[in-house]
């Protein structure tokens, strides 16, 4: 069904929207891990009146609000809903970038697939067209389904330079001078956008870098309006320059070299989230090398059936095998993979994102339960790669209405059918997605238990 349709549809049966008045629900028997980093607590009751939560206690000794209708969730887990810190949607078109894809209805029905797979808050992290503002806004009135978005607006890419995704002249600003990047961020702002990206980035030798005096320009512009700047960063000199300036987020890992004191001090005395995006590096080759992983219906949901078909085929295979870029994508993954578990240690904020949405390799919703297996790889815990993925990346987006469950914070959450801190890979087990207080069915089948 056309996405605007199917919302106004939503609308009129009173399925989508935060004032509903159903009646207080009480989920009671749940183990619940809420995000804090806290341990998990047993045999949970979580009260939900509308779109929050007004208390979280033990089943049975929390009295239950007169009226209200309880579900019994003994055996389920409960966790926060994930936020993506580093998405994208309206790139891609079944098998390939296309920069006709950005469309009302690509970014509502990206969206969906995102709530799905329980990502109930998305940061479309630069290459948007300005109507992904009203679609924003309009969700924050109750008025589009879907993971709620924020987002980066255009982003600012380097003039011939990266971003090199093919997209309408609209999507990303290239500012030739420091007052043509101060223009674009004023002009992003007038627009309530939630964040800012840019690229310094030669995208491994193929362009020119961001020239320095055009970063600091942005960053400086964006504190003027209080915004937040993510930076795409591949290395560490980069890295180090960046944050040096200002820079809020290190939107991908350091990849070229291991992180060393000098940025660990730096990036923890200035505050700045390191979303670690392990999947981007893996996706040039994991598909052709670990057809496997594409297996179970968790996975086939998430994708056109003509994006397996490629995957799986000779010349997909041959391609891979024979891109000078593999060997390098290879080497950084390895080298993020230590990274993030350095700059956990040391404790930095490590927060949670994919780059889902990208490229047709980035796949969304899947993607995102992807890259929680890949941190605990890397060496965090499953608990703090959850942490990440919901408390550190609403923090990332001064969200602080969500993230974790607690009295006053929205009812975004899932239920698993496994403990996803016994195997992160249980994160697949949906049993069902709960979205501002909202039950939603899934349409996308659990994983199958291991
Ligand atoms: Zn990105």
């Amino acid at each position: 069904m056309h996405g605007s349709r199917l919302s106004a549809l939503l609308v009129m049966l009173g399925l989508v929207g935060s004032a509903h008045a159903g009646p207080v629900v009480v989920l009671e028997g749940a183990r619940l891990i809420d995000g804090t980093g806290k341990p998990a607590r047993d045999n949970a009751a979580l009260v939900i009146d509308g779109d929050k939560i007004t208390a979280v206690g033990t089943a049975g000794k929390l009295a239950r609000p007169k009226g209200a209708r309880v579900v019994d969730v003994h055996g389920r887990t409960i966790m926060p809903g994930l936020i993506s810190a580093h998405s994208h949607v309206g790139l891609v078109t079944g098998t390939a970038n296309r920069a006709d894809a950005y469309t009302r209805e690509a970014v509502q029905n990206a969206a969906l697939q995102y709530e799905q797979y329980g990502v109930t808050s998305v940061v479309t992290l630069g290459l948007n067209r300005d109507l992904v503002y009203e679609v924003r806004d309009q969700q924050r009135k109750g008025a589009v389904p879907g993971a709620q978005i924020f987002t980066a607006g255009r982003g600012i890419g380097v003039l011939n330079g990266t971003p090199p995704q093919p997209v309408a002249p609209d999507q990303v600003y290239h500012p030739a001078t420091a007052d043509d990047a101060r223009a674009a961020v004023r002009e992003m702002a007038g627009h309530h956008v939630d964040i800012v990206k840019l690229w310094v980035d030669d995208n491994l030798g193929k362009f020119t870098k961001m020239p320095p005096e055009i970063y600091r320009a942005v960053i400086d512009e964006c504190h003027k309006h209080k915004l937040r700047v993510a930076a795409h960063v591949f290395y560490r000199a980069d890295a180090k320059a960046l944050v040096a300036a200002g820079v809020d987020v290190l939107a991908h890992s350091v990849r070229d070299l291991p992180v060393d004191d000098e940025l660990i001090r730096a990036v923890k005395s200035r505050g700045v989230f390191y979303i670690p995006t392990l999947s981007v590096d893996e996706s040039f080759f994991i598909f052709a090398e670990q057809p496997e992983v594409m297996n179970d219906e968790f996975f086939k949901h998430a994708v056109p059936p003509e994006l397996i078909t490629m995957f799986l085929s000779k010349e997909y295979k041959d391609k891979v095998a024979a891109n000078p870029a593999v060997p390098k994508e290879k080497a950084a993954f390895a080298v993020a993979l230590r990274n993030v578990k350095a700059l956990h240690d040391a404790g930095v904020q490590v927060a949670f994102g994919t780059d889902s949405g990208a490229l047709p390799e980035r796949i969304p919703g899947w993607g995102e339960h992807h890259e929680l297996e890949l941190m605990v790889r890397a060496g965090l815990s499953p608990m703090d790669a959850i942490v990440a993925a919901t408390q550190k990346s609403a923090a990332l987006i001064k969200a602080g209405d969500r993230g974790t469950l607690e009295p006053g914070k929205r009812a975004d959450f899932v239920v698993l059918a496994a403990d996803p801190i016994a195997d992160i890979r249980n994160t697949r087990q949906i049993v069902s997605i709960w979205h501002g207080g909202r039950e939603i069915a899934p349409r996308v089948p659990a994983a199958p238990a291991k």
